[in-house]
């Protein structure tokens, strides 16, 4: 099965791709956390992204279909995959199209999560990451079992730069005008399933299963 979950940034698309990625045996991909990873490895391409990520700007399509590309030939994507994050723009979502239709590989569903600016910023401001394990917590909505670390690695958990306000605003905006039209885009290839992301992260999982007909496992 591949999947896209759509939707503005902090609206819990990165929770519940961990989620549905335990549900379907399907490994996640964050366009996110990947180029995440290149500008902690220090890589050029990490280089080349950080100013932008930084500001809450969107990475170059070519950079990131690249990315996409080669990951979804990796051994754990031959069952299907999770894109968390991507595409976000109507030029990426037609690169995937041709890169699927090269490989005779068929998009089943793309989630859209919706949910208002202002519970996003305020999902935001207490929203922590694990860098290594990339499990996302919530000081409120959904605490580690120990403040500050994560449940899975141990690691000490962070804010992320991009989650400070003015730039949680900015990437509204930007979510907005680039990534938006592809809620019609996939509409009109009638494989769309609006989800409404503002519930609590149990029924939104709930939801999201049932959605996909898939029996619904609870996951730490
Ligand atoms: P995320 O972790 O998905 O919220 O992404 C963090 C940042 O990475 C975004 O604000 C962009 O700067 C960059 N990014 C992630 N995915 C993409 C994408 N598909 N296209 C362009 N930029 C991206």
């Amino acid at each position: 099965m591949i999947l896209i979950l759509l939707g503005p940034p902090g609206a819990g698309k990165g929770t519940q791709a961990h989620r549905l990625s335990a549900m379907l045996s399907l490994p996640t991909l964050s366009t996110g956390d990947m180029l995440r990873d290149a500008m902690a490895a220090g890589t050029a391409l990490g280089k080349k992204v950080k100013e932008v990520m930084d500001s809450g700007n969107l990475v170059a399509d070519d950079d990131v279909v690249a990315l996409v590309e080669e990951r979804t030939r990796e051994e754990d994507c031959q069952n299907g995959f999770i894109l968390d994050g991507f595409p976000r723009t109507v030029a990426q979502a037609d690169a995937l199209a041709a890169m699927l239709s090269r490989r005779d590989l068929t998009l089943d569903h793309v989630i859209n999560f919706d949910v208002a600016d202002d519970e996003i910023v305020r999902r935001k401001g207490g929203r922590l990451t694990a860098p290594k394990s990339k499990r996302i917590y919530h000081v409120e909505f959904n605490p580690p079992k120990t403040a500050g670390k994560c449940d899975e690695s141990g690691e000490d958990l962070v804010q992320r730069d991009d989650d400070k306000e003015d730039v949680v605003r900015h990437r509204l905006n930007v979510y907005r005008e680039q990534t938006m039209p592809l809620i019609s885009y996939y509409a009109d290839k009638g494989i769309l399933i609006p989800l409404n992301g503002a519930e609590s992260v149990e029924t939104v999982s709930e939801n999201l299963a049932n959605a996909l007909n898939v029996p619904y496992k609870q996951t730490a």
